[in-house]
C-alpha cells in the first residue's frame, strides 16, 4: 500500500463512524487509557488498544483503522465502558467502525462465515436448525424430563421474523454482503506505531 498521507486523512471521520448518534460524547475521551488496562483483549493481545483506537478516529486516519484487524478482536465485554470516567461508550463505537470497515470491503472474512445463519433464520425462524436425528435426540431428552417435543416455528412467526429483516433492510445487507469481496489488509496497529503487514 503507498504511504498514507495527510491528505488522505478524514476531518469528520468521527461523523460518519457515528452516524446513528450513538456515542456523542467521544471529544470528552481523556485518552487516561483506563479503557485499555481494562480491556481483557489488550491484557492478552498488546497490539490492542482501545484508546489509541478513540485517538485515531479523532485524529482521522481512516485508513489505519478501517484496514487494522485490531478492529475485530473486541468482544463486547464493555469492560471499558463500565470503567471510563467519562462514560465512552466504546462497544458501540466499536460495532459502528466494524460496520464502515465492511461497507469498505474490510474484515468479510469475519463476517460471511456466519451470514448462512442470518438466511436460515429468514426461511426457519432458527438460526440453528437440527437434522432428523438431532430432533428424535431432542425430543427423547424432552420427553424424559417430562416436557413436550420440540414444537415447530409457525409459517405466522416466520413470516413475522422475516418482516422484521426486511423492513430494518438486514436481508438487502446480507444479500451485498455475499457479492462483497474481501480487500488485502495492509496494515496493522501495533503498540506505539503501525507496521505493515
Ligand atoms: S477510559 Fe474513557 S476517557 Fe479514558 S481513554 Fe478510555 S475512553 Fe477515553
Ligand atoms: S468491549 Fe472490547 S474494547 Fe471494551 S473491554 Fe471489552 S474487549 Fe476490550
Amino acid at each position: 500500500m503507498p504511504r498514507e498521507r495527510d491528505k488522505d486523512w478524514r476531518d469528520n471521520l468521527y461523523g460518519e463512524i457515528d452516524k446513528y448518534n450513538l456515542v456523542e460524547n467521544l471529544e470528552n475521551c481523556l485518552q487516561c487509557g483506563k479503557c485499555t488496562g481494562n480491556c481483557p483483549v489488550a491484557a492478552i493481545t498488546p497490539s490492542y488498544n482501545p484508546r489509541f483506537v478513540i485517538s485515531e478516529i479523532l485524529t482521522g486516519n481512516t485508513a489505519r483503522l478501517l484496514e487494522s484487524e485490531e478492529i475485530w478482536r473486541c468482544f463486547w465485554c464493555a469492560n471499558c465502558y463500565r470503567v471510563c470516567p467519562v462514560d465512552i461508550h466504546f462497544p458501540l463505537l466499536m460495532m459502528q467502525l466494524r460496520f464502515m470497515a465492511l461497507e469498505n470491503n474490510y474484515g468479510l472474512k469475519y463476517v460471511k462465515p456466519i451470514n448462512k445463519y442470518g438466511f436460515r433464520a429468514f426461511d426457519k425462524g432458527l438460526t440453528f436448525v437440527p437434522g432428523e436425528r438431532g430432533v428424535q435426540k431432542i425430543n427423547r431428552l424432552r420427553t424424559s424430563i417430562g416436557v413436550e417435543e420440540w414444537p415447530e416455528v409457525s409459517e405466522k412467526a416466520i413470516a413475522e421474523y422475516r418482516a422484521i429483516f426486511e423492513q430494518t433492510g438486514a436481508i438487502e445487507w446480507m444479500e451485498k454482503l455475499e457479492e462483497m469481496v474481501e480487500k488485502d489488509v495492509n496494515f496493522s496497529l501495533e503498540r506505539g506505531g503501525v507496521t505493515n503487514e
